[in-house]
């Protein structure tokens, strides 16, 4: 009858102050989004205590019969919610899906072709202080200067020259949509193969509104908790037989033991969730917010690199007024709007610092936000930028305490999980 407060008061305290704070304040951090109590659910459930090494049906341990069934409906609905004959559900993570990925398909020294960071890509293509960039010989593609777009002329330049065995096409800060047919074309052209990491915009595909990377990607790899509303975690997908078996066997027993059961059953909820029409419409929702804040920033005299967004996300160069990514992100935390700093294309500021913040819509979106409600914030933005620019990285303490106040009068009216 020991309750977690009674239990363990400082952890119950921390977790209720963590609710107060997603309740009360506006979360625009691209990747995270706020996941349904039935997701929750089944994450805080038994099947944490299950030992599940193996696959369905072929498991390492006894008593696997429940788990089997939340393993194999999650990989039924995720086949059925991208369209593919594989998927591997176990990845703990975005970055493990990768790993996995390079596991079955690489060997250590071997070229791979992934976007910087800098430009917008992820750490796990191959950024030197990864994995990735320390056990391949990792060679890095970015945008073009003139429009802040993938340079697919360097992509094929570099692909000729290095001879890569692997292309990865996506990243954390894309806001366009990718041109996954002819990333396919250059990796064709020296027989490399395709990964798609789709950890962004894997909501957007599922709901039809941002291309598959299917048939283009011989296999794509994605986070299960950011536009696609899951529970955190990671899945690999496949339409090739060969390639799945290699990725089954790279992800248990190659780089990872006992799977997370109850994280599994949480996706499977996830999945089920995303396979209802009413998906369709959070995320169109989702792109009409994101574009509406774009829009209202430009408004404000911000710039938006690639001048908008096709997603759910957009980088704002704050260079116009003069501030900078780190200053913002904590001017922007005291009025209660959470977003993360985050360098532009080309940025001569150092990482901790920037020329930029990384805004999407998709938590905002789950809580019933709409485009009145993003212009809204966008205003709330500029106001606070604006007081930054005028007083320096103290900013302007009256400016933000009223936008906290509104912040939290908006969140009142939009509220979650008001059963917790
Ligand atoms: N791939 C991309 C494109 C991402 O944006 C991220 C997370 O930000 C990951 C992989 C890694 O996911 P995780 O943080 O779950 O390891």
């Amino acid at each position: 009858t020991e309750t977690l407060e009674t239990r363990d008061p400082e952890i119950f305290g921390a977790i209720r102050k963590e609710l107060g704070r997603q309740r009360d304040e506006i979360e625009l951090i691209a990747s995270e989004n706020i996941v349904s109590a039935a997701v929750m659910e089944a994450q805080g459930s038994v099947m944490t205590n299950k030992y599940a090494e193996g696959y369905p049906g072929r498991r390492y341990y006894g008593g696997c019969q429940y788990v089997d069934i939340a393993e194999d409906l999650a990989i039924d609905r995720a086949k059925a919610l991208f369209g593919v004959g594989f998927a591997n559900v176990q990845p703990n993570s975005g970055s493990q899906a990768n790993q996995g990925v390079f596991t079955a398909l690489l060997q250590p020294g071997d070229t791979i072709l992934g976007m910087s960071l800098d430009a917008g890509g992820h750490l796990t293509h191959g950024a030197k202080p990864n994995q990735s960039g320390k056990w391949f010989n990792a060679i890095q593609y970015g945008v073009r200067q003139q429009d802040l777009q993938i340079d697919y002329d360097q992509i094929a330049e570099l692909t000729a020259q290095h001879q890569p065995k692997m292309l990865i096409a996506g990243g954390s800060a894309i806001p366009r949509i990718i041109d996954f047919a002819k990333m396919r074309e250059i990796a064709d052209s020296v027989g490399a193969y395709l990964l798609v990491d789709m950890a962004h915009f894997a909501g957007l595909v599922a709901s039809g509104h941002y291309p598959s990377p299917f048939p283009h990607a011989h296999v794509a790899t994605t986070t299960t908790h950011k536009t696609l509303r899951g529970p955190r975690g990671g899945m690999i997908l496949t339409d090739d037989e060969g390639i799945a078996k290699k990725v089954n066997s790279a992800i248990f027993p190659g780089i990872q033991g006992g799977p997370l059961m109850h994280v599994i059953a949480a996706k499977a909820v996830a999945f089920g969730e995303a396979l209802r029409p009413e998906f369709k419409d959070y995320q169109a929702q989702v792109i009409r917010n994101a574009q509406a804040l774009a829009d209202q920033l430009m408004k404000g005299g911000l710039d938006i690199v690639t001048g908008g967004t096709d997603t759910h996300l957009m980088l704002v160069d704050l260079r116009p007024k003069g501030v900078k990514g780190n200053a913002t992100e904590k001017a922007l935390g005291r009025a209660h709007i959470t977003c993360n700093k985050n360098g532009i294309p080309f940025d001569t500021e150092k990482p901790t610092i920037t020329s930029g913040i990384r805004l999407g819509s998709p938590a905002g979106t789950t809580r019933g936000f709409g485009e009145p409600e993003f212009r809204q914030i966008g205003d709330w933005i500029t106001e606070v930028v604006d007081g930054l620019a005028a007083n320096g990285e103290d900013g302007n303490g009256a400016v933000e305490a009223k936008v906290r106040a509104e912040v939290e009068a908006l969140c009142q009216r939009f509220p979650i999980y008001p059963r917790l």
